[in-house]
């Protein structure tokens, strides 16, 4: 399933951009990661754990030091009460508290819903666990949930309602509404909420993020995602955690022990200094994210793009149709040719019918240095010539 119509492994569409994006000496807006390093604290933290002989299988759940870690952060940003003992769970990056989660709660034919366009391992590890995935589309120009299209999505056969909030690729931050109707839901539904918060210190305009599981009766039936990857700009060290009821983490943990069974001892203390930094911290990474935001979204006007609005995460939605480009997969595929910048095309994060409506979309990371993201909308300005 996961194997190309030649029956050979396909690349994730990152690790193809970013190889494209390499091999041609362009500017990478294709995969999300920063070009900067994080916190001189967190890396400190983690040189240290290595010469101080961190260096060996931590425990299954996760090391004692960030388990509470995980749980002073949700106190002190979501006046959310943990037991670290058994409430929170250390995973290898988000991307394995998701595959452990699904692969834990989804027995085959169970029905996930998720929203669309959607991060790539949703559907594959759905498909893993021999799942059903339907999706909810996200309607631009602001990409938000019909709810009427929610409460059709959702039946009796739906085990999980995966979120992801802010939202990757489109940076939609749910509202109050969509996020009351999926606690609703789940409810008459009996389903799980899985909700990956990767991007939650990462919002714009005055917004801040605060988990579904905060919602009235949400808790008992919700497992809540995070990672330390883009908090603290180290997406190569693979720290994530999960926190829910303690029995739903003995259950995903049966699984997880399974997949990495453990990992990254000496970044688990680093992630667990990051989590606990002041609260400017958080504050000024995401304005400065903002910024870069401001700066990418104008240099793509200013290129002949229309572009969304993100209030969070790491991406903003350009359309190429304006410019004459109604292929965006074509587009990307040329694109490091026609202006040395390298996208994602926002089919790569759909099923067939909504690729066709948002055909002429590109996904650009605006995580990365000003002046990288000045120079590639100067690039991107060549495009109008052409
Ligand atoms: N979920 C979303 C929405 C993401 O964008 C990403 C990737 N950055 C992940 C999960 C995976 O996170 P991690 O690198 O911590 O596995
Ligand atoms: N989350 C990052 C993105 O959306 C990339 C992660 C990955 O390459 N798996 O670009």
């Amino acid at each position: 399933m996961l194997l190309g119509s030649d029956g050979h492994l396909a690349p994730t569409i990152f690790a193809e951009m970013s190889a494209l994006a390499q091999r041609s000496g362009s500017i990478n807006l294709g995969q999300g990661f920063p070009d900067e390093d994080g916190p001189r604290e967190v890396l400190d933290a983690a040189v240290k754990a290595i010469r101080d002989g961190v260096n060996q299988y931590p425990p299954g759940r996760g090391m004692p030091i960030l388990l509470e870690a995980v749980a002073r952060h949700q106190k002190r940003f979501y006046g959310i009460d943990l037991d670290p003992a058994t409430e929170v769970l250390v995973t290898a990056g988000a991307t394995e508290a998701l595959a452990a989660t699904l692969l834990a709660l989804v027995e085959p034919g169970d029905e996930v819903v998720t929203l669309e366009p959607f991060y790539d391992s949703y559907g594959a590890v759905i498909g893993l666990a021999d799942g059903v995935h339907r999706t909810v589309p996200l309607r631009g120009p602001d990409f938000t949930v019909d709810p009427d299209e929610l409460r059709r999505a959702v039946t009796d056969r739906t085990r999980v309602i995966l979120l992801n909030d802010p939202h990757n690729p489109t940076g939609t931050v749910l509202d109050a509404a969509t996020r009351e109707l999926v606690v609703e839901l789940a409810h008459r539904h009996d389903a799980i909420i899985v909700s990956d918060e990767v991007y939650e210190h990462l919002l714009f305009d005055g917004l801040t993020h605060s988990p579904i599981s905060t919602l009235p009766g949400a808790r008992e039936r919700s497992v809540t995602i995070s990672s330390g990857g883009k908090t603290f700009s180290t997406t190569g060290w693979k720290i994530g955690w999960l926190s829910a009821p303690a029995a739903l983490v003995d259950q995903i943990l049966a699984v997880k022990q399974f997949l990495t069974y453990v990992n990254g001892a000496p970044f688990q203390p680093a992630i667990a200094a990051g989590l606990d930094l002041p609260d400017g911290y958080f504050a000024e990474a995401a304005a400065a994210l903002e910024h870069k935001r401001d700066v990418l979204s104008a240099g793509l006007v200013a290129a002949g793009f229309s572009v969304s609005r993100p209030h969070g995460s790491y991406f903003v939605v350009a359309d190429a149709a304006g410019l004459g480009y109604s292929d965006a997969v074509d587009l990307c595929r040329r694109l490091p040719e026609l202006a040395g910048v390298v996208g994602v095309p926002i089919s790569a994060f759909c099923h067939a019918d909504l690729a066709a409506e948002y055909s002429s979309l590109v996904r650009f990371a605006f995580c990365k240095r000003i002046d990288v993201l000045e120079r590639a909308s100067t690039q991107l300005t060549g495009l109008r010539s052409r």
